[in-house]
């Protein structure tokens, strides 16, 4: 017999036929983009109920919460976990191994720390570069200019595997403002591809209240939480 659907798993199915018609609207293949289901502050078992509905990529932003619920699903088979929070350098050890892409590299620094962690690992660790494109100064993420720097430095280290870039506009209630941003970062990409001579297929672009857009302007990877989730608690 068949449960009813629950709420969250009712409104991924929304999100990914919205994701599909925005990726058609704009010749683009819907497979082309995936939908990282963000659950930080949500439980194991609302991972576990969007997996057993076939959602595979999860988005965690707080480390010690994402690695306790890695461990709590250990049995789900195929997850694939995205780091897309400020990480700080002396937690880069628990990355490698864990995560299947971080989104949120942002200085040498860190690029350097993950790099060693994943040399010694013997492995190879999949990364975007944060790109602060309106230059907020509360905003994580490098300027355009150390974006390209950064780019160019994260390409040449063994341990990581540079996939493309991430951006998180401005907030603002609509969401039209945030398709100039979108369509600047995947400009930047382009430009970085050619220079730099590789391939860099990923824009992490989009969120609850503009993957649309993001979509319509090329994103590969959206990032939705409360949509799917339902509200977050407020940090306490
Ligand atoms: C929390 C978070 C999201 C999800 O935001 P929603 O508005 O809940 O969809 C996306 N990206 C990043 C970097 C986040 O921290």
């Amino acid at each position: 017999m068949q449960a009813r659907e629950s709420e969250p798993v009712t409104r991924l199915l929304a999100v990914r036929e919205e994701i599909a018609q925005a990726a058609r609207r704009a010749g683009r293949d819907p497979g082309d983009v995936r939908l990282v289901a963000v659950s930080k502050t949500h439980d194991a078992e609302a991972v576990r109920e969007l997996a057993q509905a076939g959602q595979r990529d999860f988005g965690e932003s707080y480390m010690q919460e994402a690695l306790a619920k890695q461990a709590a699903l250990r049995d789900v088979e195929g997850l694939r976990w995205h780091f897309i929070g400020g990480l700080q350098t002396n937690k880069a050890r628990f990355v490698v191994g864990a995560f299947h892409l971080v989104h949120s590299v942002d200085s040498l620094k860190l690029a350097q720390a993950l790099h060693k962690r994943a040399v010694a690992a013997q492995t190879v660790q999949n990364v975007l570069v944060q790109v602060n494109l309106a230059g907020e100064a509360q905003k994580r993420g490098t300027g355009v200019c150390a974006a390209e720097d950064l780019a160019r430095e994260v390409v040449g280290l063994a341990g990581l595997r540079l996939s493309g870039l991430m951006v998180m506009p401005p907030f603002a209630d609509d969401p039209e403002a945030s398709r100039p941003f979108f369509r600047a970062l995947r400009e930047l990409r382009d430009s970085l591809s050619k220079e730099l001579g590789v391939p860099l297929p990923e824009l992490s672009m989009g969120m609850t209240g503009d993957f649309v857009q993001a979509v319509e302007e090329g994103a590969t990877l959206v990032r939705v939480g409360t949509r799917i989730f339902g509200e977050r608690p407020a940090p306490a």
